[in-house]
């Protein structure tokens, strides 16, 4: 039960590695065999990397999306078009695949409706096993009062538009000898949410390591929170905020945990 990641695209970029970034994210999962393409990032920056690093992205089992925004599904037209992944099963929470606009700027997914005719679309509000040791979390309940649903602009449902609760936002997590590994995309449903959760669905106190975005963009009191909430994780836990951390709260994080940098090309083993 080891897992391999690694990170197909990250904003991100390390010194003398010459892998491209964007601000998105896409991260390739191996475990119990199977192949798992966690995001697809913004353009075609995580086919560039997945080349470059030797990946074969036509030859995937699983097609996992943590939430419907563009930086994490834009991709999927680029990958439809390059390799013959129609036949894959594509996981994602039902409310995945509506559009979705900030202010007026159009932040939702490339498909809509219309997602079962390009995809093997599989949507699951429940948690999904992938394998005898990876699940989709599907959708996560609050159980943190630090970490409220917030809505982020407004999504267009049957009934009409409506704030964006993101109640599509999921995440990975990975049984491994050390404890789970929990892989995310934004965590806009609350990194904390998440990690309870992920105990939860698998029966599992231990955390072996986190990775992904945690959302904490401003210096508010939720960041102190979730320093707080990290360490009772204990320091064998492996943590890689990425993505949606800003510079100063990672500062902040690292005045009490310790982690180090990452960026598009990173190999993570768990
Ligand atoms: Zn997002
Ligand atoms: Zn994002």
């Amino acid at each position: 039960m080891s897992m391999k990641l690694t990170v197909l695209c990250d904003n991100n970029t390390l010194i003398d590695q010459y892998y491209l970034g964007e601000p998105a994210v896409s991260y390739y999962l191996e475990m119990d065999g199977a192949r798992i393409l966690f995001d697809t990032g913004y353009s075609d920056v995580f086919l560039k990397n997945a080349e470059m690093l030797g990946i074969d992205l036509g030859n995937l089992s699983h097609i996992v999306l943590s939430h419907s925004h563009n930086d994490h599904t834009n991709g999927l037209p680029l990958l439809r078009q390059r390799f013959d992944v129609e036949n894959v099963p594509l996981i994602a929470h039902p409310l995945c695949f509506y559009p979705r606009w900030y202010e007026n700027t159009y932040i939702g997914p490339p498909y809509t409706a219309d997602i079962g005719t390009h995809f093997n679309y599989q949507p699951t509000r429940e948690p999904r096993w992938l394998t005898e040791n990876c699940v989709f979390l599907g959708e996560i309940p609050v159980t943190h009062d630090f970490e409220p649903r917030r809505p982020i602009g407004v999504v267009e449902l049957e009934g009409g538009r409506q704030p964006d609760m993101m109640l599509d936002d999921s995440a990975l997590a990975c049984r491994t000898e050390q404890g789970l590994f929990i892989v995310t995309g934004c965590s806009h449903s609350g990194i904390c949410n998440i990690i309870s959760h992920a105990r939860h669905v698998c029966g599992e106190k231990r955390i072996a390591g986190v990775i992904g975005g945690f959302h904490l963009l401003q210096d508010t009191p939720q960041v102190d929170d979730t320093i707080v909430f990290f360490k009772t994780l204990g320091p064998a836990c492996r943590l890689y905020p990425c993505h949606c951390v800003s510079l100063h709260n990672k500062a902040k994080m690292l005045r009490h945990l310790s982690f180090p940098e990452i960026g598009s090309g990173t190999v993570i083993e768990a």
